[in-house]
């Protein structure tokens, strides 16, 4: 171990200040952090929960609902990521729907589904397009690749979403965030100043263990001196100014809208959706397909424990009838999420 490195865990280790609460807000941080046994590390002043930084967690039920009856009203294609397949919608998740004849074909990007689309032009075919800052500009280059390739057939059912507006939803739950690393590459760090001025701390994190050890060695030295702190420990990869490449790529294609968050409600300004001149390449608008919020299953306490105001052991379907093999919330779905990371790195 270097000896930096093993200075900021035995600083970690012995960390003997006030108590403090830092919230993650990055799915990957999350299972890193468990994967690492970097929760070993802390002593009883220290908590770290997770916060809403989970696409497929943060996803609202009325979203899947949406893509159901895409697939089932409407005869279309649907496209995904593998996980949001096994999220359940109000009456069904995309899996149920298949077995009831819907056509869901799992792809690894947007670009692979417009793909699809280009060479089935006898389909309709529409992509589930969420996730944050990193990846939504693969959906606007799958926007821009359908009409390079005249795929009208071609469509995104859009919840992408920006961090921003979470972080402010979540600034009371926590002393300090670790603010995900791979987000601030796309979009620099002016968005952590805005929340330090407001009196939010925070360090911007990478990935390794050495980085999340750094990190959150730093919040806890940082939170000793008494004042809010914004650090950037992850400046091989986070510039100030991100990437303004990838945000010029997106606002091409997309403009900022009010967005559901799973537990949280409305963010207002905190969704992408598509600009209204590329409104036939949106699943609504196409097929005209009614935003609705969907509800959960009134056991189950994603919402809750998205906001780090629970873990997951306090949900009483915890491990019993939920599992990842058979998941009531979104939370135990995902590799990202919350529910699952405890599940598999035992419950602690
Ligand atoms: S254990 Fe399952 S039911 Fe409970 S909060 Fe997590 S995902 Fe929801």
């Amino acid at each position: 171990m270097k000896t930096s490195i093993k200075a900021a865990v035995d600083y970690i280790k012995n960390y003997s200040g006030r108590k403090i609460r830092i919230m993650e807000v990055c799915g990957t941080h999350t299972h890193e952090i468990f994967r690492l046994g970097l929760r070993e590390l802390l002593n009883e002043n220290v908590e770290i929960v997770s916060g809403p930084g989970c696409p497929v967690c943060v996803t609202p039920p009325g979203f899947i609902d949406e893509a159901v009856e895409l697939a089932l009203d409407h005869n279309v294609t649907i496209c995904t990521f593998g996980d949001l397949v096994r999220v359940p919608g109000t009456e069904m998740s995309l899996s149920q729907a298949k077995a009831e004849g819907a056509k869901v074909k799992i792809v690894y990007s947007p670009q692979d589904a417009e793909k699809y689309a280009a060479e089935h032009p006898d389909e309709e075919v529409a992509f589930l397009s969420i996730g944050f800052e990193t990846t939504t500009p693969s959906s606007a280059i799958a926007v821009k690749n359908a009409i390079a390739d005249g795929a009208e057939n071609f469509t995104l059912l859009t919840a992408n979403k920006t961090m921003p507006g979470a972080y402010e939803a979540m600034a009371d739950y926590a002393d300090a965030f670790l603010y995900p690393g791979h987000v601030h590459a796309i979009s620099g760090i002016a968005d952590c100043e805005k929340m330090l001025e407001k009196g939010a701390s925070g360090v911007i994190a990478g990935f390794t263990s050495d980085e999340l050890i750094s990190a959150i060695a730093i919040v806890l030295k940082k939170s000793e001196e008494g004042k809010p702190f914004l650090v950037n420990a992850y400046p091989r990869v986070v510039k100030a100014d991100g990437s303004p490449e990838a945000r010029a790529l997106v606002n091409s294609y997309m403009e900022k809208c009010d967005a559901e968050w799973r537990g949280i409600g409305i963010i207002a300004d905190s969704g992408m959706m598509l600009k209204a001149e590329f409104e036939k390449f949106d699943a609504e608008k196409k097929f005209g397909i009614e935003k609705r919020s969907g509800k959960t299953n009134p056991g189950c306490r994603c919402g809750e424990i998205l906001k780090g105001v629970c873990k997951p052991k306090d949900c009483p379907l915890f491990g019993k009838v939920c599992s990842p093999e058979h998941p009531v919330g979104a939370c135990m779905v995902s590799n990202e999420g919350t529910c699952s990371a405890y599940y598999l790195y035992g419950n602690k």
